[in-house]
This record gives structure tokens, sequence and C-alpha cells, in this order.
């Protein structure tokens, strides 16, 4: 979702166009990928490494994501040799390619544990989405039969999406740290828009990898989905917000995996607190006019969503708000007459 910001700096409001880098800091290049979706691109780091570039985040593995890689390392990147690829997290804008790469460049693979994990496993089996319990969930939250039957099968999407990954990796640790080239980078993570995303954070040039923990302009997508059904990444989200305030000046220079880099962290972090605040006030006062069901509440919170990709997005969003509520006692689940059967509701907790 788009969130007006004013206050924040942006030192590079030309983002590269394609095939062509920009250097943001010294030995630090940023490019950019397209993506088929409505956040249309993904921007991709080179830093500066000892026998030359560590990339950041690899973009999608599709047949166009591939192609533009090979346009890349044929022409600007052809005499810049890539060493190490690092990748945040498992989503497929951002590991797609990366397997690819791993085997064209033979350079290894460095990933949180737990993300390189989740992408295996949705790798090796795509299916294990589409089974009965995580058809439930979506059914019992008030989504029709049509949307979730699209829905479960986005494992099967995600393996055209995600190149096969290498079979060993090099685990990154969050709270240790990695050299790359003169610069030494602790290795942050932190949940609600994945499980252990990381994020690199180098205080002497005053750099911030932010993965996408957190953009300019949009907030990113914090979802409850089916294998965590009861889950509450709002809350890791906004610890791991308030982490990165506490841990960095307001003028590191964040560098996002989409939109611009910009200056303003603790701005930033703010705006993205409040949006998630009035979020839940919409849902308390709808919950005070009636019972609802998740589906339902997602109509309200998102009401101009158009297809099943963003309808997915959406309803994981929207129960990520619910189930902070319900956690923190200011909503509670109830059976409400006039809803199909096992369809929940909620309203108000009545104090
Ligand atoms: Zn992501």
């Amino acid at each position: 979702m788009l969130i007006h910001s004013s206050s924040l700096h942006f030192p590079f409001p030309d983002a590269p166009k394609p095939l062509s880098l920009t250097e943001v800091a010294p030995g630090v290049l940023w490019l950019r990928l397209k993506l088929p979706f409505r956040l249309d691109h993904i921007n991709v780091y080179l830093i500066e490494d000892a026998a030359g570039w560590t990339l950041v985040d690899a973009g999608l593995g599709d047949v166009a994501g591939l192609d533009a890689w090979s346009s890349l390392l044929d022409g600007p990147l052809s005499g810049m040799p890539i060493t190490r690829l690092i990748v945040t997290h498992h989503h497929p804008d951002h590991v797609g390619a990366a397997g690819w790469l791993s085997r064209r460049l033979n350079v290894s693979l460095y990933m949180g544990e737990a993300e390189y994990r989740i992408a295996q496993n949705i790798l090796l089996s795509p299916s294990a989405l589409d089974s009965e319990d995580h058809r439930r969930f979506y059914l019992d939250h008030g989504l029709d039969a049509g949307i979730t039957s699209e829905v479960v099968a986005m494992g099967r999407k995600y393996q055209e999406m995600v190149t096969i990954l290498p079979s060993t990796f090099c685990p990154l640790i969050p709270g240790s740290s990695i050299q790359i080239g003169k610069r030494n980078f602790v290795i942050l993570s932190g949940g609600g828009h994945s499980a252990q995303q990381l994020m690199l954070y180098c205080p002497a040039s005053g750099l911030f990898f932010a993965a996408d923990q957190i953009l300019a302009r949009i907030s990113p997508n914090v979802g409850v989905w089916s294998a965590d059904p009861n889950g509450d990444p709002l809350s890791l989200y906004i610890q791991s917000l308030d982490d990165l305030k506490g841990r960095m000046p307001d003028d590191v220079l964040v560098l996002p995996g989409h939109d611009l880099p910009f200056r303003g962290l603790h701005r930033r972090v703010d705006e993205l607190k409040d949006h998630h605040k009035s979020r839940c006030a919409v849902i308390e006062v709808a919950c005070e006019e009636a019972p609802r069901s998740a589906s339902e509440l997602t109509g309200i919170l998102f009401p101009k969503v158009q297809d099943v990709h963003q309808m997915r997005f959406a309803f994981s969003e929207t129960l990520a708000h619910i189930n902070t509520m319900v956690t923190s006692q200011r909503l509670r689940w109830v059976k409400a007459h006039g809803y199909p059967k096992k369809v929940m509701s909620l309203d108000p907790e009545k104090q």
C-alpha cells in the first residue's frame, strides 16, 4: 500500500535505467530489474569486495528475469566479477534468479538459514499449500471457494519464478558481521514481512541495506499465512522497526529492495507504525458496527483489490492486523449468526 511521505530525503531521485548502474556510495552500485507485478521493479546492489563484487538480491528467476541477467552479465557487468551472492529473504522477487546465478557465476549463496529452508521447502514441495488444512484456513475466514483455489495454487507459481537453489549454502547469522571489501557489515534480521529477513548495516559508512523491511513510500506486506494461522507477525514487525530506529541514526542511507534510496529512517519508522495503528482503528470501528469475518474486513481495508494476487496479500495483511488485536485483547473471535458454518467473526472485547 502506498503511504504518502513528505519528510524523507531522496538523494538519488532518478532510478537507474535498465542495464545501467548508479553509484550510491563509493563502491556501492544500484541497479533495477523489472517485475511483472503492480510493484514493477526490484532494486539489487553490488558492493565492492576484495576480489570482485558481492551481489545483494537476485530478482525473479522467470525467463524475462534470466534474460535481463544475461544482458547485464554480457554487458555492463562483463568486466566486474561477481564473487558472492547474498539473498535477503525467500520471496521470489529476491531469491528467484539466485540458483541460476550461483551456477552461472560459480559463486556461493549466502542466506539466513530460515529463509533458505523456506525457499527449499516450497520448491521441493510446491503442491503442499494445496492441502485440506490450507484450504480450510481460507474458507473458514470467509474467502470464496474460487479465490481459495487460486490462492492455494500459489506454491506452483513460486516454482515458476524461482530457479532451483544450490543444495549447499553459507548461512548468515543475525548478530554476527560480514566483511565486504573494506567495510564491515552487521547482519540484522527482523520478522513481520518474512520469517527472518536479513539486512546489512555498516555503521562506519552510514549504509543500511534494508531489503523489504522498510521502504520509502510503500508499506511492506506484513501477512498471516496458512502455515501459521494464529501468528502475530505485526508485533514482530513493529518490534523490528523499533529495533532499527534504536540502532541507527536518522541520516543513515537506506538502500531498500524497492522504491528509492532515502534518508529519514526515524521518520519513516514513525510513519509505518502510525499506518498500522490507523489500520487497526479502522478494523475496530468496523467491528463495533457488526461482527465481521476476516474476508469482510479485507474488503473494508482494501476496497480496490483487483486480482487474486492482490487479494492474497490483502487478506494476509488484514489478518495480521486482526491477529495482533486478538493477541492484545482488543478483539475476540465470536461465533456469529447468519454466517456459514465455521466462519468466525470478530467483535470488540467488551470491557
Ligand atoms: Zn519481500
